[in-house]
């Protein structure tokens, strides 16, 4: 019975992990168009989607975030 618990909440953990995972990335990784102000008075432009792996209560899940960077600053 023991072995059959552990599976269950396993499997449990990871639908919930997914679940969370695509609720988290439903914005779009946060893209908020080809360019964005920067703090400097110039302008962040959009590089590329990045994938942070986080470690949460119900399981490791895929993070999707829009990375801009400014020349200006030399700053992601
Ligand atoms: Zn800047």
């Amino acid at each position: 019975m023991g072995a059959l618990e552990i599976a269950i909440r396993s499997s449990m953990h990871e639908v919930g992990g997914k679940l969370l995972e695509s609720i988290i990335n439903s914005d779009g990784g946060a893209y908020r168009g080809r360019k964005l102000s920067c703090e400097c008075g110039e302008e962040k432009d959009f590089i590329e989607y990045r994938y942070k792996r986080i470690h949460t209560v119900l399981s490791k899940i895929n993070v999707k975030r829009s990375y801009y960077y400014c020349e200006e600053c030399n700053e992601g």
